[in-house]
């Protein structure tokens, strides 16, 4: 089916960030609930046909570890991006609703998100560039999902031109400018565990945005010594050693499937894991819905 701006109903407004808006709508002919975002850029005509066929390759995506795709299409010179709506929002929000993960979700979260960037990278050559909390969607059976992966040159290079980004999550060597390789995406993840461990993120509160503390967060995770988690503080010896490792400097750290072997990931696939997983999910529905209601 093509996607169509006049079949969408627009539900409600599920969140906004640097380069969009989302939100949660009902596809009339299909009768589809669906996640819709809209992305603001501000190039020409001939930019936006090629970035509708680069995010094509999304049709092809399928994996219980990737959102599904719908369909995009331009609309008053905006990029509109249809896609599978999860139903327990994203990890950004569930960890201010919740505060730090325990540490089997923690083991979820790393699982997913490697058996996502494994996918990605394994069948389509697609490297994500934008691991963080809010790009990984929880649905209420506790299973997790990458959104907002690079598949559009393009796209990403008109968001960088409207958008001076400065993710937080870049890696070191990205900053320096070096090769970008999944293992950027690994480090990402690293600094997101120890972020949904502690509740904090690791290098600080970066909410004053203005230029100075952006170039100075950078210069940070360039020259400091990475984060970690510490035994002392509760954490088991498998977590320490696997945030460790995502948190090495480019050469020494592991690709997404070396990271897999770890030991903190052993018994991911079992069915009491799972149903722990499940468990926690419910909860957090449980708690999503409490605090709609008020
Ligand atoms: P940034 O623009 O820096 O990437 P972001 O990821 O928070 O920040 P968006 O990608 O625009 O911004 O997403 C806004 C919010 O919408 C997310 O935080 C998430 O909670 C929600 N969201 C995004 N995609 C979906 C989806 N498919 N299903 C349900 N909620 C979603
Ligand atoms: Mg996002």
């Amino acid at each position: 089916i093509t996607m169509r701006v006049e079949d969408l109903v627009t539900l409600k407004k599920l969140g906004a960030g640097n380069s969009g808006t989302v939100s949660k709508v009902l596809h009339i002919p299909s009768k589809k609930i669906m996640a819709r975002k809209v992305i603001h850029i501000e190039t020409k005509e001939l930019i936006h046909s090629q970035i509708i066929r680069e995010l094509r390759i999304m049709h092809e995506c399928d994996s219980p570890f990737i959102i599904d795709f719908f369909g995009a299409f331009i609309d008053q010179g905006d990029v509109v991006i249809c896609m599978e709506y999860v139903d327990c929002s994203s990890l950004d929000k569930n960890l201010r609703m919740t505060g730090p993960f325990p540490e089997v979700i923690l083991k979820q979260v790393a699982w997913c998100v490697l058996s996502g960037l494994n996918y990605l990278y394994d069948h389509h050559r697609i490297i994500h560039r934008d691991v963080k909390p809010s790009n990984v969607l929880l649905d209420s059976k506790g299973g997790m999902k990458l959104c907002d992966f690079g598949v559009s040159r393009e796209l990403i290079n008109s968001i960088a031109d409207t958008f001076v980004g400065t993710s937080t999550y870049m890696s070191p060597e990205r900053i320096q400018g070096g090769v970008y390789s999944v293992k950027g995406d690994v480090w990402s993840l690293g600094l997101m565990l120890v972020e949904l461990a502690t509740g904090k993120f690791p290098f600080g509160d970066n909410s004053n945005r203005a230029p100075d503390s952006i170039l100075d967060l950078l210069q940070r995770i360039v020259n400091e010594h990475p984060p970690s988690l510490k035994p002392e503080d509760g954490f088991s010896a498998d977590l320490c050693d696997f945030v460790d490792m995502c948190l090495k400097r480019e050469k020494e750290r592991g690709d997404p499937h070396k990271l897999m072997l770890h030991p903190f990931l052993q018994g991911c696939e079992t069915p009491e894991f799972k149903s722990e997983v499940k468990r926690w999910a419910k909860n957090v529905r449980r708690a999503q819905k409490g605090k709609a209601i008020k």
